[in-house]
């Protein structure tokens, strides 16, 4: 794409239909409308978690912002951001952009189904044409799939990056307290390389 003013300009503009968006209400979904989502077309380096939580929904307004964002933040500062830094660097989206809910036995938030992720996939491609990042991070399985394709196990793909399309993805696990994976030792260490392969990155990701 162009220039960066004109790609801030698209992402002005797409930013606007995602807030307006209830294409998941009406598909009968009980989904909480308002996208959220952070960052501008200089970022070098893309966060996708699965979707926004209810912090971020009815509180915050900003990704990554409840119990697993500080997680996620912990995470961020071992790769060498401080909180302040990543979220003015980094892009921040969600393989769906609102709040899906809470999850049916009230533990956790409600997963987004596979139409809904189908749904709103249109605007993650265009976030991605638009800021065209060099390093994208997809956070948990529903966004590392998107990448990496179905059949991965978490195993084989947390601690290695890889190339799609021309950018390369590193990708980590959700960053939930509830998600028993990330508390094991092995995996523990999996995550270290992650963020040590972010780390080694992170010099090359500045804003534009
Ligand atoms: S999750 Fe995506 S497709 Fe669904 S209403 Fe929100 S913005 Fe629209």
């Amino acid at each position: 794409m162009s220039s960066l003013e004109e790609r801030q300009a698209a992402l002005r503009k797409l930013h606007a239909e995602m807030r307006a968006c209830r294409k998941c209400q009406e598909a009968g979904f009980p989904t909480v409308p308002g996208a959220i989502f952070s960052g501008d077309a200089s970022a070098r380096i893309m966060i996708i978690g699965q979707a926004p939580g209810k912090v971020e929904a009815f509180g915050t307004k900003k990704p990554f912002s409840g119990p697993a964002g500080k997680r996620l933040m912990r995470w961020m500062e071992e790769a060498g951001w401080t909180e302040e830094e990543f979220r003015r660097e980094a892009y921040i989206t969600a393989v769906t952009k609102c709040f899906p809910g809470p999850g049916k036995n009230g533990r956790g938030d409600r997963a987004p189904t596979a139409r809904e992720r189908e749904l709103c996939r249109p605007f993650l491609e265009r976030e991605l044409a638009i800021v065209d990042p060099e390093v994208v991070a997809p956070v948990g399985r529903l966004a590392i799939v998107y990448f990496l394709g179905n059949s991965i196990r978490l195993a084989d793909v947390i601690g290695h990056s890889f190339q799609v399309d021309g950018r390369i993805v590193v990708p980590l696990p959700h960053p939930s307290g509830a998600s028993a994976w990330a508390n094991s030792a092995a995996n523990q260490k999996r995550i270290r390389k992650a963020l040590a392969i972010l780390r080694d990155l992170r010099p090359g990701l500045r804003p534009e």
